[in-house]
């Protein structure tokens, strides 16, 4: 798939700019503060209806204006889609094909996109938010059920909290319900984590094979999905669903004693290995960024894998932050396979001998 056009009204520092792309790879240059990560954002809230900057989409509104609209026409198999994203001070508006949507979950998904940021080289090195963020909102795109289920968690999740802190002031007693949140937390819980292990070996099945030429072939990078459940591997579904339901309520006593819960995907983690050894713990810089590498290219396949189609790529400044031998993979990687939209102060040599046939824009001041 490929975006065709993209319509920005009074978004960020945009007033209203019209632009076309090509389906290759797009370059966007300019100074600092020009709004070249502006640009990469409207394209990525098109496609996921949230920031990966923000939580507060007022911030995405321009200064002075009350609502701000991101306009799209993306191709995907054989048609044009036209995709709208309305951004109001009262919430938010998302059309698909001129239709709006009841749920933004019907909308995301129609435009796939993979963001690889500065900050996303501290993927591995970050705190376990990150992480949790990273499958989340990847896996949210390609998985209706999955994003589903982490909504559905999330409620409950909030409710049972707010009950724990209830039992927690001795303002009620009554366990039964604590009992009847347990278990829908736990049958919500249970999928996601399903879910997120499936997610993770496909994912390792790629950056598997990236990592090893990448490194060439000294590295084998796996994949550990790090639960506060305990004893959970090879369970089913189901399986994992009773578990976590049961090590929930030999929890109930500290659980209302912190007035909050303990176990569950929330709290989840991922660990990286490199032949084996924690790359969080044991790794040098320059192998926990080939790492991050390694597994955001390998998303590339997975999109493409579950969706039939390449998602777009995104990618803000990270070109500076990695050697030449990784820039040449990078680029060599996505070359005549995904429409990708890369943001610079200038171009560099890699650059230049590597990207063929560039659509470049220059971006000064929202323009
Ligand atoms: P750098 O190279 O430093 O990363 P950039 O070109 O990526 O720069 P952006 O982050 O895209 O810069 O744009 C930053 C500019 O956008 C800032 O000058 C900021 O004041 C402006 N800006 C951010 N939010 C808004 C908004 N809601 N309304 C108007 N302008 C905004
Ligand atoms: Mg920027």
């Amino acid at each position: 798939m490929f975006l065709k056009k993209l319509h920005l009204k009074n978004f960020r520092n945009y007033e209203d700019t019209s632009l076309e792309f090509s389906p290759g790879i797009n370059v966007l240059l300019g100074q600092n503060a020009q709004g070249k990560t502006n640009l990469l954002e409207s394209i990525y809230v098109l496609a996921t209806a949230r920031s990966h900057r923000t939580a507060n989409d007022h911030e995405l509104i321009r200064f002075g204006n009350n609502d701000a609209d991101i306009m799209g026409f993306v191709h995907r198999r054989a048609d044009d889609l036209p995709l709208e994203l309305e951004l109001g001070k009262r919430g938010k508006k998302a059309r698909v094909n001129h239709l709006e949507q009841a749920k933004l979950s019907q909308y995301i998904g129609q435009l796939n996109v993979i963001l690889f940021a500065p900050e996303d080289l501290s993927l591995v090195k970050g705190s376990p938010n990150g992480r949790r963020r990273f499958i989340d909102m990847e896996f949210g795109q390609i998985a209706p059920r999955y994003l589903h289920d982490l909504t559905s968690y999330r409620g409950v999740l909030k409710q049972r909290n707010r009950y724990l802190k209830l039992l927690s002031a001795r303002k009620t007693n009554d366990r039964v319900y604590l009992d009847v949140l347990s278990e829908q937390l736990a049958s919500f819980g249970g999928s996601i984590i399903a879910q997120r292990q499936k997610f993770l070996d496909d994912l390792e099945k790629y950056a598997q094979e990236l990592h090893l030429s990448i490194t060439q072939r000294q590295e084998k990078l796996s994949f550990e999905y790090d639960s506060k459940l305990k004893n959970i591997a090879g369970y089913s579904e189901q399986e994992l669903q009773q578990l976590m339901y049961q090590q929930l309520q030999e929890q109930y006593e500290k659980e209302i004693f912190q007035g909050t819960t303990l176990i569950g995907p929330h709290r989840d983690d991922i660990k990286f290995l490199i032949n084996d050894k924690n790359v969080q713990t044991y790794g040098s810089q320059g192998q926990q960024r080939t790492t991050a590498l390694s597994v955001k290219l390998a998303e590339i396949d997975v999109m493409k894998e579950q969706t039939g189609e390449y998602p777009l790529l995104l990618l803000d400044d990270v070109l500076s932050e990695l050697d030449g031998q990784r820039q040449t993979h990078l680029l060599k990687t996505i070359q005549n396979k995904v429409q990708t939209f890369l943001t610079a102060p200038a171009m560099n040599d890699v650059a230049r001998n590597l990207i063929k046939e560039p659509k470049i824009f220059t971006i000064k001041n929202g323009n």
